[in-house]
């Protein structure tokens, strides 16, 4: 996606050759806007699909997921990454490592919000070494839902997250993906 490009070249921040800085436009402050058209990207990918929910990770793939969900006009479940006092009893649960923090934690899921046979559009931020993603996919399996997509905005393409999930038959849809990062340089796949 063009526009999603332009702003990771006019505001994004190589901090190192792994991590992508974007939180003046995705997650700190959200450029609602491209959000939207995020939205409408991932809905014209994916609306022949016959999708029932979307399911995103907290925090920082929710303003797309949204999106998504609103122009689809379905639902939004957002798994999260603690448990609570109003989240407790009928969960699902599995342990995944945070790229960010390097910290193992729970993905936990209600069992209240996904039914047997719905079908998913995962909808998140970052692709990086698929951990997230597939930590969403089993879960949404013992919940026997059929995932039928991952979309991403941005793909870090030298990281394993791709094959990762095609390895688990997903189809990976992804807005941007980043062929190397360096510091103050971002290449693109296929530029
Ligand atoms: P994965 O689970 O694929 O290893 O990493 C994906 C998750 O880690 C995303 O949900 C995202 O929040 C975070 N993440 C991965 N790489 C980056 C990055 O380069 N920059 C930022 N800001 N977050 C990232």
């Amino acid at each position: 996606m063009e526009k999603l490009k332009e702003m990771i070249k006019k505001e994004g921040k190589a901090l190192n050759e792994h991590v992508l800085k974007v939180d003046s436009f995705i997650n700190h402050q959200v450029n609602t806007k491209l959000m939207e058209e995020i939205g409408e990207e991932f809905t014209k990918h994916f609306e022949n699909k016959n999708i029932d929910r979307i399911v995103t990770i907290e925090s920082s793939g929710i303003a797309p997921a949204v999106m998504t969900a609103l122009k689809l006009n379905k639902d939004l479940v957002i798994l999260k990454k603690r448990t609570s006092k109003t989240l407790s009893g009928d969960i699902y649960q599995t342990p995944v490592i945070s790229f960010t923090k390097g910290e193992e934690y729970n993905l936990t899921m209600s069992k209240n919000f996904i039914k047997e046979g719905d079908r998913v559009l995962i909808i998140d931020d970052f692709l990086a070494n698929g951990e997230a993603a597939s930590g969403a996919i089993r879960l949404l399996k013992e919940a026997k839902a059929d995932v039928v997509g991952v979309g991403i905005l941005i793909e870090k393409s030298f990281q394993p997250g791709r094959e990762k999930l095609e390895n688990m038959g997903m189809e990976v849809y992804s807005l941007a993906r980043i062929k190397s990062l360096s510091e103050g340089k971002i290449e693109f796949l296929g530029e």
